[in-house]
């Protein structure tokens, strides 16, 4: 369990309090369908999200640059924004 842990200095009050009651999770970004990117709103932790292969994995830059605009997966974004969005 050494996710993340380098990575995010000063959070570590926060994030043991997570650690106790859980991470308050919130939806920061659609990625594409099935797949999103999430965060906690106390230790602001992020981890990528992914539906068909249940991946719940700390959010790196890897993921930043696969998704950020004109990424290789950042294509889905749109069609995933449209949806349900019945104007025009
Ligand atoms: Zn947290």
């Amino acid at each position: 369990m050494t996710q993340a842990a380098t990575k995010t200095r000063g959070g570590m009050l926060k994030r043991s309090i997570c650690a106790v009651f859980g991470h308050r999770y919130i939806i920061e970004r659609v990625l594409n369908r099935g797949a999103r990117k999430v965060g906690c709103t106390r230790c602001l932790a992020k981890w990528a999200m992914h539906d068909e292969t249940r991946s719940f994995l700390p959010w790196d830059e890897e993921f930043e640059e696969m998704y950020a605009t004109g990424g290789i997966l950042a294509e889905g974004v749109d069609a995933v924004m449209a949806k349900g969005d019945t104007q025009c």
